[in-house]
């Protein structure tokens, strides 16, 4: 079958979260199926400077919804046979700063155009109204950025074109003022509740959810909370009301995050032979200007530094956790604020606390490889990726029970031994103390040296791969697909 994946954003040529690295690995997984699968991105500046043996496909003429233009180019995706088709805008994507947001950290004021454009190219792409020999039978749109592909077909006569809309996170819904409805090409009659509106704004993601023609998100549990009102974002009763075409599907991880080949190591290791992991826990020390004193555990967390990750939790235990005998590695970028907290508190632990403010791929890899115990107190999360690396890496991960890490992290049994299918700690009240008591039996575990070899080895051990979720998208393809 082929399926045009549309994406915002795919590791290694643009990355800010999850979603980057999902874009990478689940075509794949779907080539390895026996798909035709190709990628559709913008083409910002760090994704066209990777590309070697770029081809132009087509010029996009403007419309008259669009007064752009630009180019549909073709490419492979660096380091596999995948086929990648880039659009071409300068005046949209060729920015400094994050796909999404300026150098100093606001939306770009035209983020619904940008990304308007870029769902309305993958419309002509699968509608066959541009002049390329390959037309797609399935369109994957994945978040806000790509939600609009199915309006636009639905829009323009081809409602029946089969989408899948994949939900990363609902929390990022792409709302936007009315004004953009005319701009974008839609009839203003179409800004009703069953359409683009929601609740005074033009949304993207909700607009996507009434005309996809199936959903998913990325784990089973968090497509049963997000029918609820708790974690539902006010969407709680389209997507009730959509129940029979949403699925939950667990996303996987991919094979870079391997700790016996990973690149971005200093020493490797694997299940049969753990040596190397100490070699990583000093050398991030070291890398990190942390005493390497022995039997001190490190705790490491990499994330997006947000509400929604918890970190506010963590700030509430720091001093707590300061006075145990523990190093703490940090390495994050968001909320201002909470970057200000963790930079002013770093000077006052000097020999236990390591702040890193930004994104730092190489960096997060080690963190996720030298750590003892990984942290990820997320108040919600739709899969997580970062909790499925640590156990690969025999680092047991502390979460919330939520989501995706409830999916995927055996808690430890308190009251047995270890030798079950532990493979992290895992809290239920959203607490700080209830964290910290997490914490507390990952750190007393750590002295048990038997134990805890097995818990670190029961997720090394695991499944996290891609392939069953590949058999589980190309299954719901099949479903999807028009008779030929
Ligand atoms: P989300 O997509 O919500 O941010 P996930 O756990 O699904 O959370 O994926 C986050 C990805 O981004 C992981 O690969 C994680 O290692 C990476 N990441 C998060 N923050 C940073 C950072 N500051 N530097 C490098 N990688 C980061």
């Amino acid at each position: 079958m082929k399926i045009l994946f549309a994406t915002s954003e795919a590791y290694p040529l643009v990355k800010t979260g999850g979603l980057g690295d999902v874009s990478r690995a689940l075509p794949q997984a779907l080539k390895q199926h026996g798909e035709d699968v190709r990628i559709l991105l913008p083409g910002y500046p760090s994704v066209l400077s990777q590309l070697s043996e770029i081809k132009e496909v087509c010029v996009l003429s403007p419309t008259h919804s669009f007064q752009e233009s630009g180019r549909l180019v073709e490419a492979l995706f660096p380091g596999s046979d995948l086929p990648l088709y880039v659009v071409e805008s300068p005046g949209l994507y060729d920015r400094p700063g994050t796909p999404y947001l300026t150098p100093e950290g606001h939306d770009w004021p035209d983020n619904a155009l940008r990304f308007g454009y870029l769902s309305h190219v993958a419309a002509l792409i699968c509608s066959g109204h541009l002049p390329m020999p390959w037309k797609p039978d399935i369109v994957h749109c994945n978040d806000w950025q790509t939600a609009l592909v199915p309006v636009f077909l639905a829009h323009r006569g081809l409602a029946r074109f089969p989408s899948v809309l994949t939900i990363h996170n609902l929390a990022f819904q792409g709302n936007f003022s009315p004004d953009w409805v005319q701009k974008l090409g839609f009839p203003t009659s179409s800004f009703h509740m069953e359409d683009l509106e929601f609740y005074g704004h033009f949304s993207f993601l909700k607009a996507g959810l009434v005309h996809a023609t199936r959903v998913t998100t990325v784990s089973p549990t968090y497509a049963r909370e997000i029918c609820s009102s708790d974690l539902g974002y006010g969407l709680q009763g389209l997507l009730s009301h959509r129940e029979k075409d949403l699925m939950g599907i667990l996303n996987g991880i991919g094979p870079e995050w391997n700790p016996s080949v990973d690149p971005l190591l200093q020493a490797h290791f694997s299940v049969s032979d753990l040596r190397g992991k100490t070699r990583c826990k000093n050398a991030l020390r070291k890398q990190l200007q942390l005493p390497v004193t022995p039997n001190v555990p490190v705790l490491g967390l990499v994330s997006r530094l947000t509400h929604q990750k918890g970190i506010d939790l963590l700030v509430d235990i720091l001093d707590e956790l300061m006075n145990e005998p523990l190093q703490l590695v940090i390495l994050g970028s968001g909320d201002a604020s909470m970057e200000q907290t963790l930079r002013e508190a770093q000077p006052l632990f000097p020999e236990k606390l390591s702040v890193t403010l930004g994104f730092d791929e190489a960096l997060s890899h080690r963190i996720i490889a030298g750590s003892d115990l990984f942290l990820m107190p997320s108040r919600f999360e739709p899969c997580g990726l970062a909790q499925m690396y640590a156990m690969a890496y025999g680092t047991p991960p502390v979460v919330h029970k939520t989501g995706g890490l409830a999916d995927t992290v055996e808690g430890f049994d308190f009251n047995g031994p270890a030798k079950n299918q532990s493979t992290g700690f895992v809290f239920e009240d959203l607490t700080p103390q209830a964290f910290m008591n997490a914490i507390r039996s990952g750190l007393s575990q750590f002295q048990n040296k038997n134990a805890w070899q097995t818990l670190r080895k029961n997720g090394m051990k695991k499944d996290f791969s891609w392939t069953p979720a590949g058999a589980i998208y190309t299954a719901l393809y099949k479903e999807i697909a028009l008779p030929s």
